[in-house]
């Protein structure tokens, strides 16, 4: 919006009798905007458009046979500043290691991505959901059930 569609109605308040033009360059302020594109999204069924680099709510990825890439080193836990992620490891004889306990408390989270950053498998990553709601701090705890399907927590409305 322009500074010259603005109509100050405190300081450009017309003499008595004189409304005419202010009431016509209201109704073409009118028209002129019926006729554009509104800029409204219908949020929560319509969203804008996240930057790449945004960081959301927490994946943790799976490989092609739907096992988790997760090896649980701990190095994300490690280097977490918010102390978020607690990870507990199992690891069966000559099998490949893995989280038992994978939980990360998305209420201390701060979102800085250095759990990305860190894990060398791309076992965890950031994604677009950022708007997960619910009414109780327990809810924010996520397991590794709920960490494998962020968009499922996206707030699609009632
Ligand atoms: S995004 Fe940052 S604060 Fe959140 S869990 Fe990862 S390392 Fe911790
Ligand atoms: S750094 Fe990656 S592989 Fe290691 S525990 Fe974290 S998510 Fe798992």
């Amino acid at each position: 919006m322009k500074e010259t569609d603005v109509i100050h109605v405190s300081k450009d308040r017309p003499e008595k009798g004189k409304y005419v033009k202010p009431l016509f360059r209201g109704l073409s302020f009118i028209f002129k905007n019926f006729l554009t594109k509104p800029v409204t999204l219908q949020y929560p069924t319509e969203k804008t458009q996240r930057s790449q680099r945004w960081r959301g709510l927490h994946r943790l990825e799976v490989d092609e046979k739907g096992e988790l890439k997760c090896v649980a080193c701990g190095l994300c836990a490690r280097i977490c500043p918010s102390e978020a992620i607690t990870i507990i490891p199992y690891e069966e004889e000559g099998k490949t290691r893995y989280p038992k306990k994978f939980v990360i408390n998305e209420l201390r989270c701060i979102f800085c991505g250095f759990c990305q950053e860190a894990c060398p498998k791309g076992a965890i990553t950031l994604t677009e959901v950022y708007d997960y709601i619910d009414y109780n701090r327990t809810d924010f705890i996520f397991d590794i059930e709920k960490l494998k399907h962020p968009e499922k927590l996206e707030f699609k409305g009632k």
